[in-house]
């Protein structure tokens, strides 16, 4: 009887092999041509001063794929002071995972020396009462280092000495098969790091592929977990879930696993209250523009991001603070912003140099509404202009603001100056007629300067 491979490799015993499967370059399609020159540099020193050196990771896996990898994980049996010693332009970093970054110009080869996941040794691991390991720097084998990689993809390993691929965790068939499997057991391995479960996310979006039953349904209860990680390594993981070309598929990922709560609680909020599906649209529209300028390498900043992202919780929150103490809208706006940051940075650490500029830019949504005088001429010189009228733009688009106001500010920027001076005129008013009594009627609809619904 054939046993599925998922019945087949239910147990963490099952999935890690003894001894690898060893791929010989004839049987694989993972070709030196495309390994980025910088990493093959570091791999061949690292040979020739007797050590073992592999590609781990993203790199092996997105080149089985016929992708070009984000970034290189050479692992090696060199403690990270040896790799000190053998490259100039070598720095070493992290506590938690002690490893060396070899930089050349904007790339970074990351080269870490193989762990191990074994007990014992308690000096150099550090867990957390939840079971969350908070330090390792154990130093192993390439047999043991293989615990520690994520998903059976991410441990495969390249091998610069002979062309091999050393396949621990059946990771070849999870390449054909389009899956992405967590070696051992799944709830330990979320417990030890929740961020595994984003990357479960991020990973399946960006890779399109499919997540394994197992490895997939401890997530929804889990989820959880992701409250003890540093808000610092939250940031982080967010900016790679939405800046790295796949934002809007690892939204509806991590909508999907119950995570994104998580993540941004008040977006997860604004999102469950809303009805009309204004918010979901205007925010697959942002993450989309997203992903259409890193395809076209763009640049592209956590400040439009969040905006995009705590834009209806800000303006729902400004309301309430309204309708409880009054005051003006601008003052509700501010208090609001204040507030919804705030509560935003104990779970993703955006810096304060994003998050200041957010501000000025969504402010800037009202004053568009006000098109004439010199202090409405002076938006176009404001230093965030470009991106708050890119804001409208999204707004207008999805129905959160006014296509005609959206199309004065986009025709208003090709004039000629002395156009552009009359396009801002304040208009001379007449003295208004006497109107007889009897046709006056109130003014409907408030002021005009509120978002656009
Ligand atoms: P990409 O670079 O395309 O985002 P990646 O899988 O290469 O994906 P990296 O963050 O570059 O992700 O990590 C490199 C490798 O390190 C992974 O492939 C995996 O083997 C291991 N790794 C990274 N983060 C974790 C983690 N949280 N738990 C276990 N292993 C991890
Ligand atoms: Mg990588």
């Amino acid at each position: 009887m054939r046993v599925s491979a998922e019945t087949a490799l239910n147990t963490a015993e099952d999935q890690v092999l003894a001894a690898p499967v060893v791929i010989r370059r004839p049987q694989h399609t993972l070709s030196r041509s495309n390994v980025s020159g910088n990493a093959l540099k570091v791999l061949y020193r690292l040979k020739r001063c007797g050590h073992q050196a592999f590609i781990v990771g993203g790199g092996v896996r997105d080149l089985l794929l016929g992708l070009s990898p984000k970034d290189y994980d050479v692992v090696t049996d060199a403690r990270p002071e040896q790799v000190r010693a053998l490259f100039r332009n070598c720095r070493l970093i992290g506590r938690r995972f002690r490893l060396a970054h070899v930089r050349f110009g904007r790339e970074v080869i990351e080269v870490v020396t193989f762990r191990s996941s074994q007990s014992g040794a308690e000096d150099d691991r550090e867990h957390a009462d939840s079971g969350r390991i908070l330090r390792d720097n154990v130093y192993g084998t390439i047999d043991e280092d293989v615990w520690r990689r994520d998903f059976t993809v991410n441990a495969l390993y390249y091998n610069i000495a002979d062309f091999t691929i050393r396949d621990y965790a059946r990771g070849m068939d999870d390449i054909a098969s389009r899956t992405l499997r967590l070696i051992g057991d799944p709830e330990t391995r979320y417990r030890e790091d929740p961020v595994r479960m984003l990357r479960a996310a991020r990973l399946s979006a960006k890779l399109g592929f499919r997540i394994a039953k197992h490895t997939a349904r401890p997530i929804g209860e889990m989820a959880v977990l992701l409250q003890d990680v540093p808000a610092a390594r939250l940031y982080d993981e967010t900016l790679k879930l939405f800046q790295a070309g796949h934002a809007a598929s690892s939204l509806s990922r991590l909508q999907q696993f119950g995570l994104f709560e998580h993540l941004f609680p008040d977006t997860a909020r604004s999102l469950g209250a809303d009805k009309s599906g204004v918010v979901l649209k205007f925010i697959q529209a942002g993450l989309n523009n997203t992903d259409r300028r890193v395809k076209a390498e763009k640049p592209v900043t956590p400040m439009f991001l969040f905006a995009v992202l705590l834009w209806f919780p800000i303006r729902e929150t400004a309301e309430r603070i309204r309708s409880e103490d009054g005051g003006s809208e601008i003052e509700a706006f501010l208090d609001a912003c204040d507030e919804i940051v705030g509560e935003q940075r104990e779970t993703t650490a955006l810096p304060r140099r994003f998050s200041s500029p957010m501000k000025e830019m969504l402010l800037m949504q009202r004053r568009f509404h006000n098109r004439r005088g010199a202090r409405a001429r002076r938006l176009l010189q404001h230093r965030q202009f470009r991106a708050a009228y890119d804001f409208l733009l999204l707004r207008a688009e999805c129905g959160d603001a006014d296509p005609e106001l959206a199309r004065w500010w986009t025709e208003v920027q090709t004039l000629a100056p002395e156009e552009q001076h009359k396009a801002f005129a304040v208009k001379r008013r007449r003295r208004p007629r006497r109107r007889r009594r009897a046709s006056r009627r109130p003014v409907a609809g408030g002021s005009g300067h509120g978002q656009a619904g």
